[in-house]
């Protein structure tokens, strides 16, 4: 499995079969399992071995086909699947850390992060920087000896900024930190995280390897000392499982992830090029655009500029809002990763939460939209997008 190309990783990373021997991958809708004799029992609570489980909170065989999978794609020795993208950044985060930590973390984040960053942590006696994520001085500035970790999102969501993550990486490491990447905006299809540095990647599954709208998951991928060290005694004793029905739609997400991810990266250059300049458009925002300020680190990070374009409406949030309602195609909804094109407002939405200033020093400005391309035919997606730009 270590040679294949990913693509092929994708279908049949992880595969584990039963004594039926099932093509498609089966779902062991189980939370417990049997013993043959108690001595078993013992030595399972003492060890378990490579096709052991004992209870679906610590472990289940289709979650474990997916995490493996997930594993194979990112070049990671371990994976621990978890009940949503939130429980997996609060797991990597809280398990590796302790009280009078110093943790240094890039501002623009998910509003669910930012809570964690902002107000849990220091709530149990974590110091939380924020910075710029940037800014590689700042990253610098921040840094102390006694820095735990690093937090940022590779592309920041909404305004997709582009973090360069071997430069953080190589600052991080020289004062000791762990380098905990959130990585759901470049996907595990653009994904070069571990290659640059970084020590655990993170990901919402709901997003792009769900893929069609249904289940809520997450990862979190490292060594397997982390995994099994540090994340799995806090993990599965805090709860935060993946439900094995929503590990095998993942899995079946995974089969199609390049596919789809990459189809709608396409669209997503295309329509950013096509509004670019139009007239009741600021700004778009788009890695894959040449006067995006980070366009050479997505690029060489990523080789794309991902499935999001962010534009900037005139007529602040009226002109926003007058777009919205205009639109027959795209659905207004705060997902992303779909295969339906989505269009989310998110000073009204998902970061409704933060103070003026705070949506200011972000660029989260009134008339920002975020689209999330979906697999529609993008001439579809563009044209409902430029009849939308009509009611402004
Ligand atoms: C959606 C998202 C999350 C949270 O994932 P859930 O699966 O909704 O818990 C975290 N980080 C980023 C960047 C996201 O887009």
């Amino acid at each position: 499995m270590a040679e294949w190309k990913n693509r092929t990783k994708q279908v049949h990373g992880g595969t584990r079969r039963s004594q039926y021997g099932e093509v498609s991958e089966a779902m062991f809708l189980t939370q417990g399992f049997v013993y043959d004799t108690a001595e078993q029992a013992e030595a399972r609570f003492v060890e378990l071995g490579e096709d052991e489980f004992i209870y679906a909170r610590y472990g289940n065989p289709t979650v474990r086909m997916f995490e493996e999978r997930l594993a194979a794609i990112e070049g990671a020795e371990d994976c621990f699947a978890t009940a949503s993208g939130m429980a997996a950044v609060n797991a990597a985060l809280t398990s590796a850390l302790k009280a009078g930590d110093h943790v240094v973390s890039s501002r623009a984040l998910f509003g669910s992060c930012l809570f964690i960053l902002e107000t849990i942590l220091p709530r149990f006696g974590v110091e939380v920087t924020f910075v710029d994520g940037t800014d590689l001085d700042a990253w610098r500035a921040a840094l102390r000896p006694d820095t735990k970790a690093v937090f940022l999102e590779t592309m920041s969501n909404p305004t997709l900024e582009v973090i360069d993550v071997k430069g953080v990486c190589d600052l991080a490491h020289e004062v000791g930190a762990l380098v905990i990447a959130d990585n759901v905006f470049a996907t595990p299809v653009f994904s070069r995280a571990l290659e640059l540095g970084v020590d655990v990647v993170v990901y919402s599954t709901t997003k792009h390897v769900d893929g069609q709208g249904r289940c809520l998951g997450g990862a979190v991928l490292g060594t397997k000392d982390f995994i099994r060290g540090t994340l799995e005694p806090y993990l599965k004793h805090t709860g935060g499982a993946m439900s094995p029905f929503n590990a095998w739609v993942m899995l079946k997400g995974l089969e199609t992830l390049d596919l789809r991810v990459r189809a709608q990266a396409e669209t997503a250059q295309k329509i950013a090029e096509a509004l670019d300049g139009h007239d009741k458009i600021a700004k778009v925002r788009y890695p894959g655009l040449s006067a995006h300020a980070q366009h050479a680190i997505a690029a060489e990070q990523m080789g794309s500029g991902g499935t999001v374009v962010s534009i900037e409406v005139t007529g602040g949030k009226d002109g926003a809002f007058r777009f919205l309602n205009a639109l027959e195609l795209v659905t207004i909804s705060n997902n992303l990763g779909d295969a339906k094109s989505l269009v989310t407002h998110p000073a009204t939405t998902t970061h409704q939460r933060l103070t003026d200033e705070q949506k200011d020093t972000l660029g989260i400005a009134p008339g920002l939209l975020r689209i999330s391309m979906g697999l529609e035919d993008s001439d579809d997606i563009l044209a409902d997008l430029l009849q939308a730009l009509n009611a402004i």
